[in-house]
């Protein structure tokens, strides 16, 4: 389908798409089986603006259009999403501090990101919390000019990996999610070390790290924003990066459905009535993936206001169309399909993880079931007056 996508849109299509064809095809299976960040390719595609993307133009981007990321995502994704996760965290990492951090913080931080000098994470996962993101336990306590954190994160992608740290800890326990608040933290700072690196099925050129806090103090000017807003601001953050997840997840099945497609053509088999519906059902659910992300995206560039039920659609039915188009690409190739050299098991290997991801699945729908309930609260409550 044709997006109408500006001459800017088809230009960074091409450029990513370079990337991918050109510096991460011919070592994806490599960084996947060694299970080895791919630190070479993201500062070089920092090196070739794809980084710029994600910061806007006042500090050194290109206006961090939701839009750019999904059409880089996407494309890097169809060849691996491992490597399409190293780079997109930079969008996670920097989105609280381009939304949320002062002038100071801003001016500091996002010209080194848009360059790929300064590398940047999100650390919000522990073993309690994640979906239940009122459960945190790592705190942060303020003393004499500072804030010291204490607590463990898990699952951090890039954990081991990044520069900067935007991570949520609690300044108040008895306020629960109201308590949670948002912190800049750098690497090699005392009390802030790394713990397990986690062995995945997929995307495994993605590193995921725990990362560790004892004591460890930061300047009270590393508070981001206001405390007790951490909540709000992952929330508003997750928002935005959600369609890049499903973006990832688009590039999975369309890589997987471009190979599937050729197999069978290369095989003759598409006059095969079975395998016609097959290949029609895949052609169609990764074209409506794509129209949902797209749409979103759109939407949140236009400057719109509440995007959250968007913002999940547009994360869980790539995901989950994901999964289903690369089992179904598997199962076209037959035994060949179970083959590393044919690469569509790494597919469903790296597809199963977008389900879980920036929030799993489950949770997806219960947020979208929120904003119904509230939708339909304020029709009736409008129908009354
Ligand atoms: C590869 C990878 C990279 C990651 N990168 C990052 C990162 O960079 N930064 C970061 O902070 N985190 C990261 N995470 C963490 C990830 O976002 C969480 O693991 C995920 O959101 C699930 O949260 P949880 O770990 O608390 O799981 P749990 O909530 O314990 O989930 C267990 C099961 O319970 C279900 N469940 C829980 N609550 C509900 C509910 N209310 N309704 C229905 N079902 C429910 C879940 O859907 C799931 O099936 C990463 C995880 C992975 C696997």
């Amino acid at each position: 389908m044709d997006y109408f996508l500006s001459d800017e849109e088809k230009a960074l299509k091409e450029k990513a798409r370079t990337v991918a064809e050109t510096l991460v095809k011919p070592v994806h299976c490599e960084l996947d089986e060694k299970a080895e960040f791919p630190m070479e390719i993201v500062k070089e595609m920092g090196r070739r603006g794809l980084l710029k993307i994600f910061i806007p133009t006042e500090y050194g981007g290109t206006g961090a259009r939701i839009m750019d990321m999904c059409i880089a995502c996407e494309e890097v994704s169809k060849v691996c999403a491992g490597i399409a996760t190293a780079y997109a965290v930079n969008a996670l990492g920097s989105g609280p501090i381009v939304l949320f951090a002062s002038e100071e913080q801003k001016k500091m931080y996002l010209p080194k990101i848009a360059v790929g000098e300064l590398l940047c994470a999100f650390g919000l996962t522990e073993a309690q919390a994640g979906s239940d993101v009122a459960n945190l336990q790592t705190t942060a306590r303020k003393e004499n000019g500072h804030y010291v954190l204490n607590g463990v994160k898990q699952f951090i992608s890039s954990g081991s990996l990044s520069d900067v740290y935007v991570v949520l800890a609690s300044t108040d326990r008895s306020r629960g999610a109201r308590g949670i608040s948002a912190f800049i933290v750098e690497k090699d700072t005392p009390g802030f070390s790394y713990g397990k690196e986690e062995n995945k099925l997929g995307i495994r050129a993605s590193t995921t790290t725990e990362l560790v806090f004892e004591e460890c103090k930061i300047p009270a000017e590393n508070l981001m924003g206001k405390e007790g807003m951490g909540f709000i601001y992952t929330m508003r953050n997750f928002d935005r990066a959600r369609p890049g997840v499903g973006a990832i997840a688009l590039g999975i099945a369309q890589g997987a459905y471009e190979l599937a497609l050729d197999f069978i053509h290369q095989k003759n088999l598409l006059n095969n009535q079975y395998i016609q519906r097959v290949i029609a059902d895949m052609a169609t659910e990764v074209e409506a993936a794509r129209a949902l992300i797209y749409a979103t995206a759109r939407m949140i560039d236009a400057g719109g206001k509440n995007f959250t039920k968007e913002a999940s659609f547009a994360k869980l039915y790539p995901a989950d169309i994901a999964v289903k188009v690369t089992i179904q690409a598997i199962e076209l190739l037959g035994p060949y399909g179970l083959l590393g050299e044919y690469r569509v098991e790494k597919m469903l290997r790296d597809a199963k993880i977008t389900q879980i991801y920036e929030g799993t699945n489950q949770i997806q729908r219960a947020q979208i079931a929120i904003e119904l309930t509230r939708e339909m609260g304020t029709k009736h409550r409008a129908q009354k007056v």
